[in-house]
């Protein structure tokens, strides 16, 4: 899962001429993403605080966005000791599992110097055996519900957390080689690179810092959240509501196929493109796990009812949702590994100046993101069990429509660098880019 969850942020702004650059230094790209160093300085500040005031109002009675003052915690909210060492027992768990020799071992793309780094594939392991222990816990009497109390200073533990890893990235980025750099992240500028990421993929030896973040601690960590949310309820109201279930369910659905399609990640922009900076650390390590788990927290203090037609209605929309997202991944997955596959070798296509050729039939001739118009269903179907109360648990589908937009502006933009008037022909045959005759 690609969580480029700044991406709404992102702003191309020009870069002023650097007569020095060194070669490696891409000056030829003279592009700044993410508003530039204006962005890489106010970010790392406004998020942070829009992760602490979004679990702040979830968690209050009236649930209130719009509400001024904003809410946000007290100081004496901010800190519980029993945080931090949950967070870094929960990394250091999940580092564990990822050395174990579970699953098998993938290669990712051919880097600038020829070569291909290793990845475990593991991460569906991880998961399960998290589950294991995470029911052991809970047949042994542990409090789950107590993260309910804790989100705060778990928030605040993982922001430090991010702060503090991406300090360490950005300094040991200045013994990496030039071709390890991420082009685009060594622009001289130290806010911005901090921001960005330098290095394209930082190690420890063959562990791989950035493959590991990107879909471990936080995305499970994301799941075991809305288990806590879910414990609290029980301990509240003797046991869980709809909603809640619903809730839980889709999105444990979503963290699965993430992980049990953990290779895909090995082709996204934030592995292949994109350096691991502050941008990337904070978006797996606080953004997803404490923004995700909205709906969730929100739940606890704000119980619906929802009658069996309406859930059934709302599991229908997850359904189709999921159906056209992974359909549609996987179509492309596999007409990209091997396009004379029988599922997809009937597909219309048509060639491109590179060699490679685009499908305009199946799912890629409804519109030209089907995926996109997947994941925005089931964000839907996320929030529907919450009601129409609050505005609030709609934050994540409103957010992530933002996001969908723009991250489909941005990769037309590099299929036309890329494609050319192919890509003119592909547009012009499947007009809409996410929603069949809307966009
Ligand atoms: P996509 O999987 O949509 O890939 C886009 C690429 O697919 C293009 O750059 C092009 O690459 C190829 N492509 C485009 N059109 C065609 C075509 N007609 N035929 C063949 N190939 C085509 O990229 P994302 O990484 O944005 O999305 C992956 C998934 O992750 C999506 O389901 C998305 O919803 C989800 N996501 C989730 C997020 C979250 O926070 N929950 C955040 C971001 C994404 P090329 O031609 O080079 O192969």
């Amino acid at each position: 899962m690609t969580l480029i969850f700044v991406n709404i942020f992102q702003k191309r702004t020009k870069m002023g001429p650097n007569k020095k650059a060194a070669k490696h230094r891409l000056s030829h790209e003279t592009e700044r993403e993410f508003g530039g160093t204006l962005g890489a300085v106010c970010i790392p500040i406004f998020l942070p605080l829009t992760v602490l005031f979004l679990i702040c109002v979830s968690q209050s009675p009236e649930a209130n966005v719009f509400q001024l003052p904003p809410r946000l915690p007290t100081t004496d909210q901010l800190w519980d000791p029993l945080a931090p060492m949950l967070l870094l027992g929960w990394i250091g768990l999940h580092a564990l599992l990822y050395m174990m020799p579970l699953g098998k071992v993938s290669e990712g793309l051919v880097l600038r110097n020829g070569t291909r780094l290793k990845y475990p594939i593991n991460g569906f392991h991880s998961l399960c055996i998290s589950a294991v222990l995470l029911m052991l816990l809970l047949a042994f009497g542990a409090p789950l519900g107590y993260l309910f109390e804790l989100l705060v200073p778990l928030a605040v533990s993982a922001i430090a957390v991010s702060f503090l890893f991406s300090i360490y990235l950005y300094v040991r980025s200045f013994w990496a080689p030039s071709h390890a750099l991420a082009l685009g992240g060594d622009t001289g500028n130290p806010l911005y690179d901090f921001f960005i990421g330098r290095e394209l993929n930082p190690r420890v030896g063959n562990f791989d810092l950035k493959y590991f973040c990107e879909l471990r601690p936080g995305l499970i960590g994301w799941v075991v959240i809305n288990l806590g949310m879910l414990m609290k309820e029980v301990e509240l109201r003797g046991s869980p509501s709809l909603s809640m279930i619903l809730v839980n369910c889709f999105q444990l659905l979503y963290v699965a196929d993430a992980l049990w399609n953990e290779e895909a990640v090995l082709t996204t922009m934030d592995i292949v493109h994109d350096g691991f900076g502050f941008m990337l650390v904070f978006g797996d390590l606080a953004w997803v796990p404490f923004t995700y788990s909205l709906q969730a927290s929100f739940l606890v203090v704000h119980p619906q009812t929802l009658s069996l037609l309406k859930a059934a209605v709302i599991v229908a929309l997850n359904g189709v949702g999921y159906y056209i997202f992974r359909r549609s991944n996987s179509q492309k997955n596999q007409f990209r590994r091997d396009p004379t596959h029988p599922s997809v070798s009937g597909l219309e296509t048509i060639a491109t100046a590179t060699g490679k050729r685009l499908l305009v039939s199946g799912w890629w001739g409804l519109v030209r993101h089907p995926n996109y118009l997947g994941d925005l269903l089931m964000a839907l179907a996320w929030s529907l069990p919450c009601g129409f109360s609050h505005v609030l648990p709609y934050f994540y589908v409103i957010y992530f429509t933002i996001l969908l937009i723009h991250r489909e502006a941005r990769d037309d933009r590099q299929c036309r660098a890329k494609y050319g008037l192919a890509w003119d022909t592909y547009c012009r045959r499947v007009p809409y880019r996410i929603f069949p005759y809307l966009y």
